[in-house]
């Protein structure tokens, strides 16, 4: 038997492939489904070859290989489905696999340690990435690497992206603000930051707006210094152990800080916090401190329309404002699909006073950015956001809001693509509520 069919089978839960019965609820809810028209591009027909392969009726192939990379892993296809199948479990453990068995060339490898297991666990090396980013980008570098045409070198998903990067800093979140934040007022639950890894170097003064929101909804606000990345890169690319490792030393630092609730900004870091308790359920010494963990996780839209005091977002009016602004909003597709959050955000951007939201056509499709799925394929990412765009534009919206690092990257380079950016900006919805919050 073929060494990776041996890997399939071992990893691949059976129950969830039987679970499938075939019924294609799922395709008008996938993404690759809907821009090929072709089965093995839906989640029924990757589903299929998982099957085939495991039942021994196909080899897993290059095409197989192909047909799991080209999912993006949007998770659409799980609330659609009515046998609740859990197809993101699926793609991941044949993920695991495929890269288990895989020997990649020397330069991928180096590339991929680098990554998975030198930069992204550790948060000072990333603190050290933010600053030599943040060196790039004020010395005077950007522009000479623009002017010299030495940008060219690289392929052009990595030059829309290098564009469209906001400003790095080596400094995060504790590090400008601390680490313990009181309630305004009477307190109502004690909170813990989960500030992430690439959010606190690209999107520091996100995680700083959203401790104050947090902090003027009720909540007392710990941010533990010593947490790390949250593994969502390394399981949606077949590193599950390394995202095994993060999880167990993310538990470890949250228990420590003893908090009533876990909050995430970020769609794509606080849906694999939910899912400790799977990551880690084959781990009797910290399988009941994962589900104390995955229990606690919530999103800031959620935990402020459930718990917070409501809060005051009028300061457009106290500005002056004369005309109400066009809001629109991108689901994050993690943030809709595994943490079930597509309400809160709405109702939030519905408190804005001068704002009119405008809901805006398959706003809960992916966007295409998904995780790093833009630069490992950029012909379907790009195909995928260019149709994005066209409902986009449709909104007449100014501003673009998103839950998600990713998500809101990859709606600044459609807005630039589009020759957009004179009418309309993209903006994390915590940037957006916290300029509007009256202070
Ligand atoms: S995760 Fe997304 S792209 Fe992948 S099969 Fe499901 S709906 Fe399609
Ligand atoms: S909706 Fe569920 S059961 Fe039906 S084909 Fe899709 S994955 Fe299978």
């Amino acid at each position: 038997m073929n060494a990776l069919t041996e890997k399939l089978r071992l990893r691949l839960d059976e129950d969830q492939l039987t679970n499938c019965m075939r019924c294609g609820f799922c395709l008008p809810a996938c993404p690759t489904f809907a821009e090929t028209g072709l089965e093995a591009e839906s989640p029924r027909g990757r589903i299929a070859l998982m099957k085939a392969v495991t039942d021994g009726i196909m080899e897993p192939d290059q095409a197989f290989e192909d047909q799991m990379n080209h999912c993006l892993g949007c998770r659409a296809c799980e609330p659609a489905c009515p046998a609740g199948v859990q197809y993101g479990q699926l793609i991941e453990q044949a993920r695991d696999a495929i890269e288990d068995h895989k020997e990649h060339k020397t330069w991928v490898k180096v590339t991929r340690k680098a990554a998975f297991k030198t930069v992204f666990p550790h948060q000072e090396r990333m603190k050290w990435v933010g600053r030599g980013l943040q060196f790039y980008q004020k010395s005077g570098l950007r522009t000479v690497a623009h002017a010299s045409g030495a940008m060219k070198l690289f392929p052009k998903h990595m030059r829309d992206m290098e564009k469209v990067l906001p400003d790095a800093s080596g400094r995060g979140v504790v590090e400008q603000i601390g680490e313990r934040h009181a309630a305004k007022g009477e307190k109502i639950a004690t909170v813990a930051l989960f500030r992430g890894c690439i959010m606190d170097v690209l999107f520091t003064q996100t995680n700083i707006h959203t401790v104050d929101l947090l902090t003027a909804a009720g909540f007392e606000v710990v941010i533990p210094r010593e947490q790390n990345c949250c593994g969502a890169l390394h399981a949606h690319s077949g590193e599950a152990e390394g995202a095994r490792d993060l999880a167990r030393r993310n538990i470890k630092t949250f228990k420590a800080a003893s908090v009533d609730y876990i909050v995430s900004n970020a769609g794509g870091c606080g849906a694999i916090l939910t899912e400790y308790d799977h990551l880690l359920h084959e781990d009797p010494q910290w399988r009941d401190d994962a589900v104390w963990f995955a229990d606690r996780v919530i999103d800031i839209s959620d935990l402020l329309i459930r718990a917070g005091r409501s809060l005051d977002f009028s300061q457009n009016e106290a500005q002056g404002e004369a005309e109400p602004v066009r809001i629109t909003y991108q689901d994050s597709c993690h943030l809709r699909n595994v943490m079930r959050s597509a309400d809160a955000p709405r109702k939030l951007m519905r408190q804005v006073q001068g704002a009119e939201f405008i809901e805006m056509k398959n706003a809960d499709r992916c966007c295409g950015s998904a995780g790093i799925y833009n630069i490992t394929q950029p012909v379907m990412a790009g195909q995928i956001l260019d149709h994005k765009m066209e409902h986009v534009e449709a909104t007449g919206a100014s501003y673009l809001l998103t839950s998600n690092p990713g998500c809101l990257l990859q709606m600044k380079h459609g807005i630039e693509e589009q020759g957009m950016s004179g009418q309309m900006k993209a903006v994390h919805i915590v940037d957006f509520l916290h300029e509007r919050m009256k202070k």
